[in-house]
C-alpha cells in the first residue's frame, strides 16, 4: 500500500504582471486503490495542482509538502518523481515530432523501471494495450502525439499509464473532448490499470459524465486554489444539480 500526501500546498506562477499565487493551501491524501475525483470550475487551479505535484518548472512552490510514501517529491526532479511512481496524464498532451511512440514508450519504461523490458513480452504488451484502447497499430511508428486528434492524444496518455504502471496517476481532464465511445474506451483503460496494479487515481474533471465509467471513492470540490469540500460519490450528483456557483467568489463566472 502506498500513500500520496499533499499538505497545505501553496504555489505560484510567474506571469507578465508578476508572480501570482494559484494554489492556496491544497491538502489531500490518496492511498493505493483509491479513486479521488477532483471537480471544480475552470481557472480554479486544478491543472496547477497537477503540474506542481509533477514538478513542472513554471510552477513555484511557496510552501507545503508533497510526500509519496513519506518521501519528499518536491525535492526531486521530474524524472525522479516518475521513477518513484508518479504519473501525469496531461490536459493538453505535447506533440514530440521526430520521436516515435514505440521509442518513447520503451525509453520511458526503461527509465522508470531502471532496466529495459524484455523485448518479446514488451512487444506483446504494447500490442495488446493498443488493441484494447482501439488504437491502430500504425500509431506505434508515428511521432508522439503529432497530428493526433484530441481523442487519440488522450488514448496515448492512457496507453502510457497502462504500460508504465505507476503507483499514482493524476489524470487532468482526460475526459475533455471525448465522444461517448472514446470516453468509455479511455475509462476502461484507467479501470484496468487500477485493477492490475492497485493504482491510486487523482481524477481531475469539470464534468460528472466520466464518473459513470470511473467510479470515484471520494469526490472533492476544488475552488480558488484549494479543496473546499469532500464527500462520497453523491457529492458529484449534487454538483451536477447545483453547479459550482456557491463555491465561487461573489460576481465570478463559474465557466
Ligand atoms: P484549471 O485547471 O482549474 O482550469 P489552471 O490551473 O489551469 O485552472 O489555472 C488557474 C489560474 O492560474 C488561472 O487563472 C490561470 O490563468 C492561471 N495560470 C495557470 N498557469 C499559468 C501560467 N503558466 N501562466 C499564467 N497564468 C497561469
Ligand atoms: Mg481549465
Ligand atoms: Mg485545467
Amino acid at each position: 500500500m502506498s500513500t500520496l500526501e499533499i499538505k497545505d500546498l501553496y504555489a505560484s506562477v510567474e506571469t507578465k504582471e508578476g508572480r501570482k499565487q494559484i494554489l492556496k493551501g491544497a491538502s489531500v491524501t490518496i492511498n493505493s486503490n483509491e479513486t479521488h475525483a477532483i471537480m471544480g470550475p475552470n481557472g480554479s487551479g486544478k491543472s496547477t495542482l497537477a503540474y506542481t505535484i509533477a514538478g513542472h518548472p513554471k510552477y513555484l512552490v511557496d510552501s507545503g509538502e508533497v510526500l509519496l510514501d513519506g518521501e519528499d517529491l518536491l525535492k526531486m526532479t521530474v524524472d525522479e518523481r516518475a521513477k518513484k511512481g508518479l504519473f501525469l496524464a496531461m490536459q493538453y498532451p505535447e506533440e514530440v515530432p521526430g520521436v516515435s511512440m514505440t521509442n518513447f514508450l520503451r525509453t520511458a519504461k526503461t527509465e522508470v523501471d531502471g532496466q529495459a523490458p524484455a523485448i518479446r513480452t514488451w512487444t506483446k504488451e504494447l500490442t495488446d494495450a493498443m488493441k484494447k484502447l482501439r488504437m491502430d497499430p500504425k500509431f506505434a511508428s508515428r511521432s508522439v502525439n503529432e497530428g493526433f486528434s484530441g481523442g487519440e492524444k488522450k488514448r496515448a496518455e492512457v496507453l502510457q499509464l497502462e504500460l508504465l504502471k505507476p503507483k499514482f496517476a493524476i489524470m487532468d481532464e482526460t475526459d475533455s473532448g471525448l465522444d461517448v465511445d472514446a470516453l468509455r474506451i479511455v475509462s476502461e483503460g484507467v479501470n484496468r490499470a487500477k485493477e492490475n496494479t492497485g493504482l491510486g487515481i487523482l481524477l481531475i474533471t469539470h464534468y460528472t459524465r466520466i464518473l459513470k465509467y470511473i467510479k470515484p471513492d471520494i469526490v472533492h470540490v476544488f475552488a480558488q486554489g484549494r479543496f473546499v469540500k469532500t464527500g462520497g460519490p453523491e457529492l458529484a450528483d449534487e454538483l451536477e444539480e447545483t453547479g459550482y456557483d456557491k463555491y465561487m467568489p461573489e460576481g465570478a463566472d463559474s465557466e
